[in-house]
């Protein structure tokens, strides 16, 4: 039976392939540094079990309303008003199974075939497909690595057409680890286009500066964000959805049509997660802060082309092209021959060919011996 024409248009996840790869030479014997991830390599703090263990055995293992349960709701109600001074009332919050569950139904619900979405180039891999999948079009606006990878307002403007329906933003952002200013939060939120939609999903994992939400700019804007990142909870599957008040009733229809709800004692976990201590938080990000500081340094030295220190998330889009014009090659070269896998900027958009997306979720001895490694190989390829 063939697929319909927009599953079998569906990319792989290419990050995907590489870590098979990469996992396929381990099993050969071959020692490789991880440096493609995109996730944390800490577990969850202990807390955050417990809660999950204490819920299910409280009962907490049927379904519950489509939109979450009302703790966490109210938890993440007040977790606005505690970091961002922003009001915004339990009912306008669904609970997701991740992120990015989140992403595809919004954009699901808001796009009519042939609508079209603004986004960066580079963005996160999925955001096109995610858009292709549902009937849209993408409209593209390259970003620089001289200017820290900048969410231009202006530039954005200039991609507005007539079909134009949302605009998608990323920050702290994957892959270039750029906070987008408050002024420029506040420019994009005056954008003459129907809905702004902000994955937040790398918030609190910052170096220095904060990153803000889109809500402190725009009351109807769509926010999509979890507890992967900075909980270190990826494989929990936990996330959720701001929607403008307007939206509420139809996003718990369509939730409990494709979804049921999220599951039960998970979301004990991050109520636990949300009200617990943040000391364990604290530490990943102080642990970040310090690999950031190592991996800017080494790769710097090696010759990468790093204009601007990225402030957030846990990725360097480091510039290669003088390496190798090709970086899905130059990644296969560097895990095949120097045994470091990395991600091809190519992944992330047309704008990244050439550059490489190092993840320093991973500890300082192996980014230590990942350089080591690079710097060996460099050194072959000159002699
Ligand atoms: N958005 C961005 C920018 C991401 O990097 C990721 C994970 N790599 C996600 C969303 C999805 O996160 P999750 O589904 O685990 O919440």
């Amino acid at each position: 039976m063939p697929l319909s024409s927009r599953a079998s248009a569906m990319p792989p996840f290419r990050a995907m392939q590489l870590l098979a790869q990469a996992r396929g030479l381990e099993k050969q014997g071959r020692d490789i540094v991880h440096m493609e991830l995109g996730e944390p390599d800490f577990p969850t703090p202990h807390p955050i079990i417990e809660a999950a263990f204490r819920a299910a055995e409280d009962g907490y293992t049927s379904y519950t309303p489509a939109e979450g349960l009302r703790e966490l709701r109210e938890a993440l109600s007040q977790y606005y008003l505690r970091e961002y001074q922003v009001g915004v009332s339990p009912e306008r919050f669904i609970i997701t199974v991740g992120s990015s569950p989140a992403l595809w139904m919004i954009l699901a619900a808001v796009l009519e075939p042939g609508d079209g979405v603004i986004m960066t180039d580079p963005h996160y891999a999925c955001y096109p497909n995610d858009v292709n999948f549902v009937g849209g079009e993408t409209t593209q606006f390259s970003l620089f690595a001289e200017e820290g990878f900048r969410t231009d307002p202006q530039r954005a403007r200039k991609a507005i057409k007539p079909g134009t329906r949302a605009i998608l933003i990323n920050s702290p952002a994957n892959p270039t680890g750029a906070i987008i200013s408050e002024d420029d939060l506040r420019d994009l939120a005056e954008l003459p286009i129907p809905h702004i939609i902000s994955d937040e999903i790398y918030h609190r994992i910052t170096y220095g500066v904060k990153a803000h939400t889109i809500l402190e700019y725009h009351d109807e804007a769509f926010v999509v964000s979890g507890f992967s990142k900075l909980y270190a909870m990826t494989g929990w599957r936990l996330g959720w959805i701001i929607c403008p008040p307007d939206f509420v009733e139809s996003f718990r229809r369509i939730h409990q049509n494709l979804f049921l709800c999220a599951s039960s004692f998970v979301q004990k976990a991050g109520v636990a997660a949300l009200s617990g201590p943040q000391d364990e938080v604290e530490r990943m990000v102080r642990t970040y802060a310090k690999r950031r500081t190592v991996i800017l340094s080494a790769l710097r030295e090696l010759g990468f082309k790093i204009p601007v220190e990225p402030p957030g998330a846990f990725y360097i889009l480091a510039d290669a092209r003088h390496l190798d014009g090709s970086s899905e090659n130059l990644s296969h070269r560097l895990l095949n021959e120097a045994g470091v896998a990395v991600t091809p900027g190519v992944d992330f958009g047309q704008a990244a060919e050439g550059f490489l997306r190092f993840s320093y979720a991973v500890s300082v001895e192996r980014i230590k011996e990942g350089m080591e490694r690079i710097k060996s190989w460099l050194k072959n390829q000159s002699t």
